[in-house]
């Protein structure tokens, strides 16, 4: 008796932490794969498991009943099915353009099949003078219909002729999915058709218990969705659309609630449980500096912002905050209140920027608005001598220096603070910080991070990718900016360009002129630039103008001088590639020329605009490109040209771009959605916010017996790694 309770408990152990799911059975053991199949999945669709497979959507369905004669087709039609007589096969043209033609003819007339690749294995299986069923997309070669590269297959006794009403059964659909495919797996008989004998073999042997639910029914009842099994089973195989469209909806809400889920837990959880420096006093320093030294009056969302920090960093929690505010909002003075604030609570502050020429230029605005507080600030970069640099880091661990100001340099391991309160990060995508702000967290309590932007982020994408993060906006633009005007120039009008920028520099302003950063070597970036700057010099000649110019591949001092002279305005042009992109300050320079401005993104061209209307003059944009442009290139620009609205243009580049390509997201994983995309399933993304906050609020630990399925999917997820795909 005894052994055998011991049995059972052994058997529980066993079986308890990871109950062999059949999902997770490697592709090969599938009925109808085997090893060589197995392996093209793999290589061809990521395909390792059964899991995957079922993971793997079809991207439209075919009504198999639903026959088209031949003689219907006209300019109109899209795809079609119709069914006939394979005749004529054969291969025309010559080496270079070789194609495989048939025709098959129903009772009303006929149609050409054309193939340009595989060519010998379709010839191979083609059986002329027999009946095939045959699908796809209808085009028209010399007014005559074909379909280039049909799905296709023989048409057996089951499978229906046409009749003359192009339906048989009585009304009773049968749709069959179709898969992303490749032409490696058409060549072997899995084409996206085809795989769906796999997927039906699939979904034919799974249980309910394969495909448990996870989501609660205070979730699922309210916004009436499918069950999780029937979801999956019925998005391969659904009776009708309808059942389909409910599929859909319910495998995408998951998608995106889970997502949700998991960011707000972790929010939650760093609000609970983590432990920060207090900044728990407003002081001397900040005060002085509020009532005589601020160099003018903070907007509404300035004051707004550095409440929120202050607020935020007197809980004995980890400030990890996202500030976003367009170019030109003053994102900096925020930056220094929040400085101030640690040093009156006894820590050091660091604030780093992504580039060398940003650090300069906010070590200069900060000694200078600090100068009459006597507070010492240091800038370290990859270019500070070692005297210095040792000086630095002694000042530092002796608590003497109280605010450090640098590039990356000021990560490395050799720096190390005293107790650091507060690292600021400037205009840096927040992946590479994420692992940049564990450094700080080798020693006891974790400074505050503040990650500040000005690449709006949309909404939706902010929920998603950063919704872990508890952000801040300043949505104010200091007072009396005057909009700058953006316009749209070609090459051809490059000379006339060229005069009004001679009138502008004539009243005493400045101009950028940018070049891309485009082709796939340094070396050519470098060559099209210089060719670009004896152009410029060719209509700006000395000694009448001066011209600056800052690149990539300049010592670092070079470029500090070069911009240091246009700063002091010894030279009125700056030529530059897109280093110039982020952060810079001179209010001075009015004109803002983009050289092959149909190679940004829109993003980037917004941020190279925001380096001017900085000032108190009227300033210009000038979007210079070819005589050709693309669509997406004519979008972009006219965009530029109308909107001035660094969250309008975010919006319309996510809707443009699409989520993967948003910089900093890609590697994120966490918008790898399998079927919710976030621009055009924005109201299900925003259903599954308000739920999983509403479920976390009530239950954050999601103990309570309706959660716990939900709890064990997420902790299931979390170990679900297969070591097969990572190799
Ligand atoms: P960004 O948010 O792009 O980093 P900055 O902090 O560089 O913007 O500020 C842009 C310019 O606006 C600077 O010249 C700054 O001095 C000025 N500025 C910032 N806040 C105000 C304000 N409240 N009133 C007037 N000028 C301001
Ligand atoms: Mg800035």
């Amino acid at each position: 008796m005894r052994s055998c309770f011991k049995l059972f408990l052994l058997k529980q152990l066993i079986i308890i932490p990871g109950l062999p799911n059949i999902l997770s059975n490697p592709i090969e053991y599938l009925k109808g794969v085997g090893p060589q199949r197995a392996e093209l999945l793999k290589k061809e669709l990521g395909i390792f498991t059964f899991r995957d497979l079922l993971e793997h959507f079809p991207y439209r369905h075919v009504d198999k009943t639903k026959i088209n004669r031949v003689a219907d087709i006209n300019f109109q039609t899209e795809y079609i099915q119709v069914a006939g007589i394979i005749k004529n096969i054969g291969v025309i043209g010559n080496k270079n353009a070789r194609r495989l033609t048939a025709r098959l003819e129903d009772k009303t007339g006929s149609l050409e099949l054309t193939w340009f690749q595989g060519i010998s294995w379709v010839q191979k299986t083609l059986q002329s003078g027999h009946p095939y069923l045959v699908y796809g997309k209808v085009s028209f070669f010399q007014n005559k219909p074909q379909i280039i590269h049909p799905e296709i297959e023989l048409l057996t006794q089951e499978k229906p002729e046409a009749n003359t009403n192009g339906r048989v059964g009585q009304g009773k659909s049968f749709l069959e999915p179709v898969y992303p495919s490749t032409e490696k797996l058409k060549a072997r008989g899995l084409g996206g058709r085809q795989i769906g004998k796999l997927t039906q073999v699939l979904v034919g042997m799974l249980r309910e218990k394969d495909i448990p639910e996870n989501l609660p029914i205070t979730v699922l009842k309210p916004l009436k969705l499918a069950d999780r099994y029937t979801a999956y089973r019925q998005i391969h195989f659904p009776p009708d659309t309808s059942s389909y469209d409910e599929s859909v909806r319910r495998l995408k809400f998951e998608e995106l609630f889970m997502a949700q889920l998991r960011m707000n837990m972790l929010r939650s959880n760093r609000h609970r449980f983590s432990r920060g420096v207090v900044f728990d006093k407003v002081g001397e320093l900040f005060n002085s500096f509020y009532k005589n030294y601020l160099p003018f009056q903070l907007t509404g969302a300035q004051k707004r912002v550095v409440k929120e920090i202050r607020m935020d960093t007197g809980r004995g929690k980890q400030m990890n905050r996202l500030l976003q505010g367009d170019v030109g909002s003053g994102k900096t003075i925020v930056a220094v209140l929040t400085m101030l604030l640690a040093i009156d609570n006894g820590y050091q502050a660091c604030l780093m920027a992504p580039t060398e020429i940003l650090a300069r230029q906010h070590f200069s605005t900060v000694s200078e608005l600090l100068a009459e507080l006597a507070i010492p600030v240091k800038l370290l970069t990859g270019s500070t001598r070692a005297a210095e640099r040792k000086k630095i880091l002694k000042e530092l661990l002796e608590g003497e220096l109280k605010i450090l100001i640098g590039t990356h340099a000021v990560i490395e391991e050799v720096v190390q603070f005293n107790n650091l309160g507060i690292v600021i990060i400037d205009e840096q995508h927040r992946f590479g910080v994420a692992q940049r702000a564990r450094l700080w967290q080798k020693a006891g309590i974790p400074p505050h991070i503040l990650v500040m932007t000005a690449t709006p982020i949309p909404r939706t994408l902010a929920m998603t990718a950063y919704g872990d993060l508890d952000y801040s906006v300043i949505d104010e633009l200091p007072p009396g900016r005057q909009p700058v005007t953006t316009v749209h120039r070609y090459e051809s009008q490059r000379s006339r360009v060229m005069d009004f920028l001679r009138a502008e520099v004539a009243k005493g302003r400045q101009v950028y002129i940018i070049f891309p950063l485009i082709e796939e070597s340094d070396k050519l970036d470098y060559e099209n630039l210089m060719r670009g700057y004896e152009t410029v010099k060719g209509y700006f000649p000395e000694p009448k103008y001066w011209i600056s110019m800052v690149h990539g591949r300049q010592p670092g001092e070079q470029k500090e001088l070069n911009m240091k002279r246009f700063v002091e305005g010894d030279t009125q042009i700056m030529v530059s590639t897109t280093v110039i992109e982020v952060g810079v300050n001179v209010p001075n320079a009015t004109v803002m020329v983009i050289e092959s401005a149909e190679k940004f993104g829109l993003s980037q061209l917004h941020q190279l605009r925001g380096r001017v209307g900085r000032g108190a003059d009227k300033s210009y944009c000038i979007l210079l490109s070819g005589q050709k442009l693309g669509n997406e290139a004519r979008e972009r620009i006219r965009i530029m040209c109308t909107t001035s609205n660094g969250f309008e243009i975010a919006e319309k580049d996510l809707e443009l771009r699409g989520p993967g390509d948003i910089e900093g997201t890609r590697q994120s994983g966490v918008l790898n959605f399998k079927l919710a995309n976030i621009v055009h399933d924005k109201p299900l993304l925003e259903l599954a916010k308000k739920m999983s906050t509403g479920i976390l609020e009530g239950d954050p630990d999601l103990v309570s017996a309706e959660n716990l399925q939900l709890k064990r999917f997420l902790e299931e997820q979390k170990d679900n790694v297969i070591w097969s795909k990572i190799s």
